[in-house]
């Protein structure tokens, strides 16, 4: 059997390309995402006869900023109220696409290592 046959029929292959290709599938179906940390915070103003500088209830906010690394710089997005939801999903499905390509890092190497295997033995066998 040639070695491109012996990869094919081998249970172990066939049972990591197809968990491989259902977690590149469910990859396909994640929405726009976005990594990062969302800070929420809440914060005296400009005026100086304003309450929020009495007590800490009367604090302006919650305010919301979502603070990403880019080339190692920090950039800071204040969040919208209207966007907070939607940040937070964005968040969400970095952590989700994060998880499936360090599965899909695993398998992969699962299955070269399995290959790896496959053609050692063969060489003792002979
Ligand atoms: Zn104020």
């Amino acid at each position: 059997m040639s070695i491109k046959n012996k990869f094919k029929n081998d249970k172990q292959i066939i049972f990591f390309w197809s968990e491989f290709k259902r977690i590149r599938k469910e990859i396909l179906n994640v929405n726009p995402f976005r990594n990062g940390s969302i800070l929420k915070r809440k914060q005296i103003c400009g005026n100086k006869n304003c309450r929020c500088r009495k007590d800490k209830k009367y604090l302006h906010g919650p305010y919301y900023s979502w603070t990403t690394k880019k080339l190692k710089k920090t950039q800071t997005i204040i969040i919208p109220p209207e966007l907070i939801n939607e940040a937070n999903e964005y968040l969400e499905n970095a952590k989700i696409i994060k998880n499936k390509i360090k599965q899909l890092t695993k398998i992969s190497d699962d299955i070269f290592r399995r290959k790896v295997e496959i053609i050692r033995n063969q060489k003792i066998k002979k």
